[in-house]
Order: structure tokens, then sequence, then C-alpha cells
């Protein structure tokens, strides 16, 4: 047993509980989102607790610049939770915003603030409650239950006892805590870099284009970062800039530059990485304004309040997703949703390659639902980036729409099996695939399901960028 998780008497004789929700979701990124508004939604008591005061997780507390593909090139494969989410953003970040993106489904570029305000209201409005400034940080445990988990907060320290959890931590916290086997980055415990992404305003988009239209697409600004490296403006490292996100005409969101050797589960890790990261943009900003026309007077307004962290840890589940099950892009009988997001493997140190491999246009494979099912527990899921799988694929599936389908399926399947009474594994298949298929998901044209007649609207795919 993990020395962390504690018996439920040594902890009930000490602690209160304060909380009793039929699912608890830990952490409010993506996919713990799209699990609480899925659980509620389908008549769970609902608790979703995020240690920061906003939703989001890396798409707002790290400024994640943009939501990656929702569809495979031709047609919107995400969809359900999380894109009805991207088109509240739309919506409400203002006329110029959604006209300038309205039927983009590829890369659509991140209102933070307006984000964070879509996220509380769909939630509040499915149903589930929220818990902020709250950390998840033991597990109590029965056989093979959780019987508890402590939360710690300004309140004090207590405990939430569900009959269903949902870690979708990002770093599978909970899982890790009950004692679940987990592998951590590459053969080496190699990990891709994260990235201290930013928000600048006063850029002059007009002339920003001109200098692109004049010096041909993407490859003048592979020149420009070449060049600065060359010239010691700017380290080695990722050769282009990546990850630009236009929030407006003036105000441009970045993915851009790496910080290596970060171990998202340290916070010595992360300290050093939000110092190094801010020192990064510094010397990134100076560039902008030497190299980039349209550039030359922009301000600094916001980095991340955390570093962005790409990979931590992946579980061991009832089914480990592997590289040749993306590359021939196989569906299983228990699907719980699509992927058609490419390999996107950043460089884990400055003189590495990154990793990037396609699928063809219009195709994608299936992700299935063992895969969220840590090895060993009855009544814990696990979704988002740290999945079962292996490394290659978590390359492809830790993206945001994936992280919304994920999420849906697994606060479906907590809402199903809270009604029951039994764990993950005796949620029956079939009727949560068509729960998810009747509540607008997508698992693919899938003999005998519903939804096999294709959804026109196909969004555009402007340029293939990293995430
Ligand atoms: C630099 C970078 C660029 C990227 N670019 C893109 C992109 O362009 N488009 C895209 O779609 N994806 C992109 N991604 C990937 C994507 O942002 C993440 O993989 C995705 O957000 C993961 O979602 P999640 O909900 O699983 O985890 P997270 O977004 O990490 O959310 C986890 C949440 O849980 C909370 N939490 C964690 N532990 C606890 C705990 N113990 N108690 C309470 N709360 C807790 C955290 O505060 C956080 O809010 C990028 C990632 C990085 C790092």
């Amino acid at each position: 047993m993990n020395k962390q998780a504690l018996t439920t008497i040594t902890i009930t004789s000490e602690l209160q509980v304060s909380h009793t929700p039929d699912v608890v979701v830990i952490g409010g990124g993506a996919t713990g989102i799209a699990a609480a508004i899925a659980a509620a939604r389908n008549g769970a008591n609902t608790l979703l607790i995020e240690q920061r005061g906003y939703l989001g997780g890396m798409g707002t507390a790290a400024l994640v610049p943009a939501f990656c593909p929702y569809t495979d090139g031709e047609k919107p494969i995400i969809r359900g939770i999380g894109l009805d989410l991207l088109e509240k953003m739309k919506q409400a970040a203002g006329d110029k915003f959604l006209n300038s993106y309205k039927d983009l489904l590829d890369w659509v570029p991140i209102d933070v603030e307006t984000l964070k305000r879509v996220y509380d209201k769909e939630v509040l409005d499915s149903g589930a409650q929220l818990l902020f400034h709250t950390v998840a940080d033991q597990v109590l445990l029965d056989g093979d239950r959780i019987s508890g988990i402590v939360i710690s907060n300004k309140s004090g320290r207590s405990v939430v006892q569900a009959k269903l959890y949902i870690d979708a931590s990002g770093d599978a916290d909970l899982a890790a805590l009950a004692g679940v086997p987990f592998q951590t980055g590459g053969e080496q415990g190699e990990l891709q870099p994260g990235t201290m992404c930013y928000l600048v305003s006063g850029v002059d988009k007009a002339r920003f284009e001109q200098f692109i239209e004049q010096s041909g697409q993407g490859k003048s600004l592979e020149k420009t970062v070449v060049e600065a490296q060359l010239n010691g403006d700017l380290p080695e490292g990722r050769k282009r800039i990546s990850g630009m996100a236009w929030i407006t005409d003036s105000v441009v969101g970045f993915n851009f530059g790496h910080i290596f050797g970060i171990d998202g589960t340290k916070a010595e890790d992360l300290t050093r990485a939000a110092i190094e990261g801010r020192v990064l943009i510094d010397v990134q900003i100076q560039f902008l304004r030497k190299y980039v026309p349209g550039f030359e007077n922009i301000h600094l307004v916001h980095s991340g309040d955390q570093i962005g962290i790409r990979e931590t840890r992946r579980i061991a589940g009832d089914y480990t997703l592997v590289v040749d099950d993306f590359i021939s892009m196989r569906t299983f009988e228990d699907d719980i949703a699509r992927n058609a997001y490419f390999i996107d493997i950043h460089l884990a140190n400055a003189n590495s390659t990154m990793v990037i491999k396609h699928l063809p246009k219009g195709q994608s494979h299936g992700v299935p639902y063992r895969c969220m099912l840590p090895q060993g527990k009855s009544n814990l899921i696990v979704a988002g980036r740290s999945v079962s799988s292996d490394r290659p694929v978590q390359g492809s599936l830790r993206v945001m729409p994936n992280c919304f389908a994920m999420g849906q399926a697994a606060g479906t399947a907590a809402a199903m099996a809270s009604v029951t009474g039994g764990g993950f594994r005796e949620v029956s298949i079939p009727e949560l695939q068509r729960k998810l298929v009747e509540q607008g998901a997508w698992l693919g044209e899938r003999p005998g399901h519903a939804d096999a007649v294709a959804v026109g609207a196909s969004g555009k795919v402007e340029f293939d960028d990293e995430a």
C-alpha cells in the first residue's frame, strides 16, 4: 500500500466528513469540467474540486493559447460537451472574436477570461457543485475501493466520501495516492519539456501579415528564430514559433520555447520551471520586438500561473493503448471516443528532435473505456492526459478536445454506476455508448449506432501547429 493511503478508521477518527456526493471529480481542467457536467446531467449529485480559483487547467492556468483540432481534417470527431463548450466560448467572446472564428474547429484561440466564465456557468448550470482553492492530498482505502479522500483548504482538512471517484488531476494524483501502478515519461524517465505560455498586447497584425505574405508563409518566421539562435538572441531548441494564437488583432498568445528536465509532480521542479520560464519569456519578448515585424511595440500582459506540463504519470489500466493501435486506427468494442490528433512528442532536451506522426485525413482510432480503469481499484476512474497508454499515444491523446471526450465518458459512467451501486467495471458498455451518442458524442460509424449519419459542418484546418 502506498504510504499516503491511510485506513478509513485512522482518518475518520481525526477528521470530519465534509461532503458526501455520489460522484467527486478531482481537477477542473478540460477533463474534469466535462466529467462533472456529464455526471451531473446524468443525475448524479456531483462535486468538482479544483486547487485553483477557476476552471480550465492548462488551458487557463498555464495560458495554453489554443484548442487543438476537434476534427479529423474532414469532419468534427470531438463533439458533445467539448464541442459545445468551444462554441459557447466563441459566442461569449464578443462579435469580433465570433466573426473571426465562427467556422473554425481546429486551433481556435483561447480567450482566457471568457473561457473561465463559460466553464463556471456550464458546470454550475449542469447542477454540479464547485469547490475551489481545495487540494485532494490523501486517499482512504477499503480493499479495492476508495472509501474517502482527504481535502485541504482554508477551512481546514476534511474527508469527502463519495460513491465514485474521478481522477481528472492531469497527473493521476488520486491513482498514485491509492497505489495504482504508473509510468512516468520514457524508458529513461525522460519527459516532454514544459512551456511557460504568455499573452502579449500591442501587436500590429496588418504589418505582421504583410511580412508573412512578402516572405513566404511560416518559413519567414522559422528564419527569424534560426537567425536569432545563431546570433545568441534565443537559446537552442525549438526551431519555430509555433502556438501563436490571435486572440484579437493586437493580443497574441504564445506557446513558444521549452524548459527541460521538469517533472510536474515535483514542487521543486515546478518552482524552478516557473522562474526559468519567466526569464525565457523576457528573452523571447526582446527577440519578438527585434526580429518580427508587427511586434516592435509589444507589451507582456500575463504569463501562466504555472509552467505548462505536457506529461507526467500514465496509469496502468485494464488496457494500454499503444502506438500500433494508433497507426492501425483500431476500433474497440468499448470505445468511448475517437482520436485523430497527431503524435506530438516535444523534444526532451535541446538537442533531440520532436516526434510527429499524423493519421490520414478523415481517419481516427478508438479510445477504449478500459484505458481509464486503473488496475486494482473498483470505484476510481482516471481520465485525461494520464490514462493508460504508451508514451507516443500519450503524445496524441493529451490535448484538450480529447480530454473533454474522455471526461464526458468518465462522468457518464460514474453517474450510471452511482445508480446501480457497482464499480466502474460493472457499467454496461453498450448502455454507456448509447448514452454518449445520445448526448452528442461521436464514436465513429459503428454498426447499429444511430450516429452513422455524418455531421455536416467541417472545420477548416488552417495550419498544423504543435501543442
Ligand atoms: C505548453 C502546452 C501547450 C499545449 N498546447 C495545447 C494546445 O494548443 N491545444 C490543446 O488542446 N492542448 C494543448 N496542450 C495539452 C493540454 O493543455 C493538456 O494536456 C490538457 O489541458 C490536459 O487536461 P486535463 O484536464 O487532463 O489536465 P489539466 O489541464 O492539467 O487540469 C488538471 C486540473 O486539476 C487540478 N488539480 C491537479 N491536482 C489536483 C489536486 N490534487 N487537487 C485539486 N486539484 C488538482 C489542476 O489545478 C488543474 O486545474 C498543451 C499543453 C501544454 C503544457
